[in-house]
């Protein structure tokens, strides 16, 4: 999402970088290409227009200071443009009891998956989601929310087949609720292929009866423009407090996301970036225009670790590094830790300057396939095999190829890269080097 955004941005304020002092003459073109590369991310029209105005505005009048070039004065003024228009600071969820959440949105656009994501989400932070299913026109998404609650161990109410009256699940949904302990109800509605008037009567109804605290309209990033007119509408019929963009991680030209708080007035609380039921986000408007601008996101990419990988697991592992231990045993519960971390390009893209190397990097690299062959050659040693690699010659080497399924090469190849990883922590001048690289130090 936002690369070709933000490849457009990077060469634009290249340009400026040399500039002496920014004046009117200087920024016209810089400015134009903004609302040029806006413009090509399908943000709409006036949004596009009235940002690049802002950000004239702030620009030419702007003191300027003596510590920062002019050039990176102006990313400063379109970052902070960029977040304001993105909604400014976070708005969290109104959780007030009895936290009821409506989501809404047309068909296709994730609904269902984001309620199971939603569900999961609150669930992790220590409440206790209940999940009810009101799409009475599909069967389908009835079952889908049934299986989606029980992957995440949460109860979801599923109607009988023959219910014809949202009011009437809604009013025995509740009376389920009562018997079962939670502290917030989310129901996962009807959608539709386009905003209809039957659908905006039948949400009406649904909405006047639960009195949600939150109602969030679920729009699929991927439709951009599209999505920002329907979300205009779902607001106009129920009054929406809040955003789900999903899909996120696709190669959408993120324009969606870009004029969705303009346009509407409603902030976007989290973004769902991926098929899974660990990717939804809070959606921070500041670190999303650090992405943009292709200064990632360490912190979402520190939270996102976080939430996967057990700190004391973690400070193990380095201590057996730092003490020259590591053994192929260590070796295993760093792969599982990574096998745990999941998306690993995904993640990756939260790093400063990511996107401009992305390419470069094969998709190999990634592979979770790859990374089980490994997991095999190390699980086909025997117990003094990993605690001692050393003693791997040639005729363990076969028999644990054999064992493992793969080729000779790839065990010679695991080996020789452990071998230079030992070395390389055993060597206190090379580990020192390593961190001052890392930014840290020894
Ligand atoms: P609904 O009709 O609105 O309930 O939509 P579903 O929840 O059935 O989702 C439609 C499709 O979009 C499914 O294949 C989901 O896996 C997929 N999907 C939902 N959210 C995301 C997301 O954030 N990223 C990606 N890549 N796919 C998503």
């Amino acid at each position: 999402m936002f690369s070709n955004l933000a490849d457009s941005l990077d060469k634009t304020f290249r340009n400026l970088r040399g500039v002496g002092k920014i004046s009117e003459s200087n920024i016209t073109d810089a400015l134009r290409d903004i609302r040029l590369a806006l413009l090509e991310a399908d943000v709409e029209f006036g949004v596009a227009k009235e940002f690049v105005a802002h950000v004239k505005e702030k620009a030419v009048g702007a003191d300027v200071l003596k510590s920062i070039k002019p050039g990176e004065q102006i990313v400063k003024i379109f970052h902070d443009e960029l977040a304001e228009l993105l909604g400014g600071d976070q708005v969290p969820l109104d959780l007030t009891p009895p936290a009821r959440i409506l989501l809404c949105g047309l068909n296709g656009a994730g609904k269902t998956t984001t309620a199971g994501k939603l569900a999961n989400r609150l669930k992790k932070e220590g409440r206790k989601p209940l999940l009810v299913a009101i799409d009475l026109y599909r069967p389908a998404a009835i079952d889908q929310l049934a299986v989606l609650g029980k992957q995440i161990g949460v109860p979801v109410y599923t109607p009988e087949a023959s219910e014809t009256d949202v009011v009437k699940v809604a009013r025995e949904a509740l009376a389920w609720a009562e018997t079962q302990p939670h502290n917030v109800i989310i129901f996962d509605t009807a959608g539709r292929q386009e905003v209809d008037e039957r659908l905006v009567e039948e949400l009406k109804r649904l909405h006047q009866f639960v009195q949600p605290q939150e109602t969030l309209l679920v729009a699929d990033s991927a439709t951009g423009q599209q999505a920002v007119s329907v979300a205009k509408h779902f607001d106009e019929a129920v009054g929406i407090s809040g955003i789900i963009l999903t899909k996120l991680d696709g190669d959408a030209r993120g324009g969606a996301a870009l004029s969705m708080r303009a346009v509407t007035g409603k902030p976007i609380k989290f973004a769902g970036e991926g098929e899974k039921l660990d990717q939804l986000f809070e959606f921070h408007p500041n670190r999303m225009a650090d992405r943009i601008l292709g200064m990632g996101d360490i912190v979402g990419m520190v939270e996102q670790v976080a939430s996967k990988i057990d700190e004391k697991d973690a400070m193990k592992s380095m201590q057996r590094l730092a003490e020259g231990k590591f053994d192929f045993y260590d070796f295993l519960d760093q792969m599982k830790m990574l096998q745990k971390l999941g998306d690993m390009k995904g993640l990756l893209g939260l790093l400063p300057g990511f996107n401009k190397i992305k390419k470069q990097i094969p998709d190999a690299a990634f592979d979770p396939k790859r990374m089980k062959r490994t997991e095999a050659i190390v699980l086909s040693m025997t117990p003094d095999e990993r605690r001692r690699p050393e003693i791997i010659k040639q005729s363990r080497r076969d028999r644990i190829a054999k064992g493992s399924g793969t080729k000779l090469v790839e065990v010679n190849q695991l080996l020789k890269q452990f071998g230079e990883m030992r070395k390389m922590m055993r060597s206190p001048n090379k580990m020192n080097k390593m961190m001052k690289q890392m930014g840290g130090g020894m």
